[in-house]
């Protein structure tokens, strides 16, 4: 069975254009647009520096839907076949199924229906990984970013997490 990978569960999961629980009161600017793709949550503009160093994703508004840039998608997860949209000269991409319109087309979204231009099949990137779920065994072909820190993990020390290692012991 296939598996999206967390990011990507909790990206098309998470509520974006709340205010942040963390921050909370500390300005109007809270809002969590920005999503962090080696901690799967969504972050406030106050969030971010404690995360500058992870992948980000920064969530836009178009149409009173979650959108994101195309070219920072892109970098993810291919985008192949999913229908963008032009925001202030941008190309982006719905997160998720966007509301029907009225578009003369008989080109449909492989997955949800939804009347879409030529030569696209999606009309948001949660269709298209929905639709490869229920087609194919695995996502493995699309995703372009994965965690690699789920073995052992070999370029971070986090001391507890090393049993049996061995390592110097520079005081003796
Ligand atoms: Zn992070
Ligand atoms: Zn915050
Ligand atoms: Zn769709």
């Amino acid at each position: 069975m296939a598996r999206k990978p967390a990011w990507l569960e909790g990206l098309m999961a998470e509520t974006f254009f709340a205010s942040c629980g963390v921050h909370e009161g500390w300005s109007h600017k809270n809002e969590k647009n920005v999503f962090c793709l080696t901690c799967c949550v969504s972050l406030c503009p106050h969030c971010v520096p404690f995360h500058q160093s992870h992948p980000l994703l920064q969530v836009r508004r178009y149409m009173y839907q979650d959108v994101v840039l195309l070219s920072d998608l892109e970098n993810f997860i291919d985008c192949s076949y999913i229908k963008p949209y032009t925001l202030n000269g941008a190309k982006v991409i719905y997160l998720n199924q966007r509301a029907q319109t009225s578009a003369v087309s008989s080109n449909v979204c492989r997955h949800c229906y939804k009347v879409i231009q030529e030569p696209f099949h999606f009309c948001s990137l949660s269709c298209k990984v929905d639709h490869l779920i229920s087609q194919y065994a695995d996502l493995s072909s699309i995703i372009l970013y994965r965690l690699d820190d789920d073995d052992d993990g070999n370029s971070e020390r986090k001391g507890s997490r090393r049993k049996g290692v061995p390592h110097r012991a520079p005081f003796y």
